[in-house]
């Protein structure tokens, strides 16, 4: 039997929090440092030096010799440059252990190596990070020893945001100051603060890592670029929910009692659709909290899974053929003595503050659906967005019968008299309890779907950072929220406005409602009367950056300049051609040196072999008519090849930025597809002892 775990013990013992604030510093600088996070107010260096003081001592006992500042680059990924804590030896060569103010407040690595997107040449360096008190600092036990890590916002020298936390908090800023009007409005005098909550749900799938290093693929681009289809895939049902393989369990457990340490507060893990995929939720949390934990997140299954002889693939789409990977962004908006902007309560057709956000939103998700379905973009997520998969790349809410019921009458008589009520559920076994109903059902196919209380964002990637989705979430709702204000606070008859600005916002925006199948057909046709926009390439939908609306929406609320705006669009298209030419350049090496080399030994064996068998007077016919199919799909990979081997070479001619990223997915991206069909193909015939690398059943059946 494994170990006992105490979880109240050692949840967050790893985490630099209020607890240990209150406890370690002295009451002044605590109540400083608590205006700081709560207020925004500035800290003094004297304040600084003596949290840093006491961070230091309090990361020193938990073993900790460095510390860093923790930061999220546009790469997709968290950057952190080391230092110890030493100081330089006296002159009996002795080191103190020391950290100032300074060093936790302000950092300064080179920001010429991060993308910017144009903002930085490389000759102007210099960037800073800066401290972000408003997520907590924590210590991180790993190879490396532990570490002490600082959550840190990245900026240019000129001030520009070079990440994804500073545009984050700021838009943060945003909803707080226009929800909080809002509030007012309705005589709400006790609220001060109002944050968005988020819950991330992590999708990832889990490999062995021997089998692993034996596909240059997934070494290379984390997806598999060639692989025929095992005899199994999903279509059974049986691993969603299913019984969790003790290797998996052993995984998943050691997870767990690393992100409680580092205070994430993993709740919810299961097996996924697809072989070998699998889930992880946590309790939902203040949202730049969330973004920073679900950082904490990926970097911990990797780490972890890398202890058990596993690999975690977090990429969109590792498999053709079973479902890929998304990240559902599990959103709300609460005040700081505890309302739910989004709670409807039972009786919501009488709830005109429910209303009017809800209304608010629809607004917002309709005007910005192309920008949010930007916020989803991402290289690997194309395989799932506006493919085969769920969920679709139009952009649609799902109220459930109740809402839309209340909208409807909303719409149609300026006045919702009653709300469908749930009723009980009867299973008809006396033994069993009568369970009391939700008023409304679910609905898995909606990108963004209201579960109750919260509104479930389906479309995000699963490698990717949920910072982009929550930003844009936050300012549409806050730009809403505002129009909303500016509206009602110049009105004579407050009720009569509210109830006529419902209504207006409600008919205008009728068409982004859809509860029926979005994965259908119909919906794809239905969504083109409605003129709602379907963008299905990442190419396509990074422009929505840059539109006037989106600069317009951006500035006014300081969450973006347009040049900031430029410049994450530069990134993008940047981003998505490097990766492409990296599938490209995989899928080229391991056609040239391992497939095509592979498959001209099976020939040659087929060869002898109806030889051999002809010349001992038998009838060789089934090895010749193999010989002959093996041969003709071995010519059309090398046909194939070499027509991916000189487009890949064109495109070094063709101009960097939104042209080359429209190359690479209108020129390259099908002549990959072009040599995985007879690569696949061969797989299925080639004697399996000389394939090259492991097959598909073999990684996900063989985990
Ligand atoms: P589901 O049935 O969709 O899996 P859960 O209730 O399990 O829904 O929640 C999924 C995620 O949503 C969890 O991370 C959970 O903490 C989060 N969540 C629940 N309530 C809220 C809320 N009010 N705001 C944001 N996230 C929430
Ligand atoms: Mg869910």
């Amino acid at each position: 039997m494994s170990e006992f775990t105490n979880v109240a013990e050692i949840f967050g013992s790893n985490v630099f929090n209020d607890a240990v604030m209150q406890e370690r510093l002295p009451k002044k600088v605590y109540k400083e440092l608590k205006k700081t996070i709560e207020e925004g107010k500035e800290l003094d260096l004297a304040t600084a030096d003596v949290i840093a003081h006491e961070m230091k001592e309090w990361a020193i006992e938990k073993g900790a010799t460095h510390y860093t500042h923790w930061f999220q680059p546009l790469t997709g990924v968290t950057a952190e440059k080391h230092d110890s804590f030493i100081s330089a030896p006296d002159k009996n060569g002795k080191v103190l252990m020391s950290f100032s103010g300074k060093e936790l407040i302000k950092g300064e690595p080179d920001a010429s190596s991060f993308p910017s997107g144009g903002l930085r040449a490389t000759f102007e360096a210099r960037g800073y990070t800066a401290w972000d008190c408003t997520s907590p600092a924590f210590v991180r036990q790993d190879a490396a020893g532990a570490t002490l890590c600082i959550p840190t916002a990245f900026c240019s020298y000129t001030g520009e945001a070079l990440d994804q936390k500073t545009p984050l908090l700021r838009s943060m800023e945003a909803i707080n100051t226009e929800a909080l009007r809002l509030l007012r409005l309705f005589g709400n005098t006790t609220s001060g603060r109002v944050t968005p909550s988020v819950g991330p749900e992590q999708e990832y799938f889990l490999v062995d890592k021997a089998k692993y290093l034996q596909r240059k693929d997934l070494i290379y681009t984390g997806r598999t670029l060639f692989g025929a289809m095992p005899p199994k895939g999903q279509e059974l049902d049986d691993h969603y929910f299913g019984n969790i393989r003790q290797r998996i369990a052993a995984f998943m457990k050691e997870v767990n009692e690393e992100l409680w340490k580092l205070g994430v507060t993993a709740k919810t893990q299961h097996n996924e659709v697809a072989p070998a995929q699998h889930e992880l939720a946590p309790i939902y949390a203040e949202c730049n909290v969330a973004v920073d934990h679900n950082q904490i997140v990926m970097k911990t299954l990797k780490m972890v899974a890398c202890r058990h002889g596993l690999q975690c693939l977090l990429h969109e789409k590792p498999f053709a053929g079973v479902n890929g990977s998304g990240k559902h962004n599990n959103w709300s908006i609460t005040t700081d003595d505890g309302i739910n902007l989004l709670d409807p309560g039972t009786t919501p057709h009488e709830n005109i503050q429910f209303l009017l956000v809800l209304a608010c939103i629809l607004k917002a998700v309709d005007t910005h659906a192309d920008l949010l379905r930007e916020s989803a973009a991402d290289v690997g997520n194309d395989h799932r967005l506006g493919a085969n998969e769920a969920p679709p790349a139009i952009i649609s809410v799902f109220l459930g019968e109740q809402l839309e019921d209340v909208v409807e009458q909303l719409i149609s008589t300026g006045e919702a008299t009653h709300s469908l009520k749930g009723g009980k559920l009867e299973t008809g076994v006396k033994t069993l309890p009568d369970l009391t109903k939700d008023a409304t059902d679910r609905n898995r196919t909606s990108p963004f779907a209201f579960t109750g209380n919260k509104f479930e964002f389906r479309m995000v990637g699963s490698k990717d950072s949920i910072a982009a989705p929550n930003i844009v979430l936050n300012t549409i709702v806050a730009e809403a929220f505002a129009e909303a204000c500016d509206v009602l606070e110049k009105a004579d008859d407050f009720e009569m406005a509210v109830h006529d600005l419902i209504k207006k916002y409600l008919t205008e925006h009728q068409r982004i409602i859809f509860n029926g199948n979005g994965y259908s057909d119909a919906w794809v046709e239905e969504a083109e009367r409605r003129g709602l926009p379907n963008i299905k390439s990442m190419v396509d939908a990074i422009p929505a950056l840059t539109t006037d609306k989106a600069i317009g929406l951006f500035e006014k609320f300081h969450v973006f300049t347009k040049a900031e705006l430029e410049s994450r669009a530069e990134i993008q298209y940047e981003t998505y051609a490097k990766a492409i030419n990296i599938e490209a350049k995989a899928m080229i090496d391991i056609a040239s040196k391992q497939i095509i080399p592979a498959v001209i030994k099976y020939t040659k064996s087929l060869a002898d072999t109806v030889n051999s068998v002809t010349a001992a007077g038998a009838e060789a016919s089934v090895q010749s008519e193999l010989l002959a199919e093996t041969s003709g799909l071995l010519s059309d990979t090398k046909v194939a090849l070499q027509k991916l081997i000189d487009l890949d070479k064109k495109s070094e001619e063709v101009p960097e930025g939104t042209e080359l990223a429209h190359y690479f997915h209108e020129e390259i991206v099908p002549a990959m597809a072009e040599l995985r069909a007879p690569v696949d193909a061969l797989e299925m015939i080639v004697d399996k002892e000389m394939w090259p690398m492991p097959s598909y059943g073999d990684l996900m059946f063989e985990v």
